[in-house]
């Protein structure tokens, strides 16, 4: 099933409240999932830095799909659009940094 194909059953299904509040809850645990995992790594406890990945990769996993949903909810083509114009604004400023640097 294509992606798109999930997001217009969620969205059909649970209508667009719960899309906006499922997003605004996970953008809240991935927050905490980068603290924690920062915190964890500062400890040097290789045990509770593996724990800390592993919550930090299913709170990004959680995050993708939730942009993934707002993305098809709120124009894919546009979205898409901005992304590579930022993708490509921001590799202009490394570039030149880079150049600055060397
Ligand atoms: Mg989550």
């Amino acid at each position: 099933m294509k992606e798109e194909e999930y997001y217009k059953i969620l969205l059909d299904t649970f209508g667009q409240e719960i899309q906006f509040q499922c997003a605004i809850e996970e953008m809240g645990e991935l927050l905490q999932a980068i603290c924690k995992y920062k915190r964890k790594l500062a400890t040097g406890d290789k045990q509770k830095i593996e724990k800390a990945l592993e919550n930090l990769q299913e709170e990004i996993a959680d995050v993708a799909i939730n942009i993934g949903q707002l993305s098809y909810m709120f124009g894919q083509d546009k979205i898409n659009e901005i992304k590579q114009y930022k993708l490509d604004r921001a590799l202009k400023r490394a570039e030149k940094k880079n150049m600055e640097e060397n």
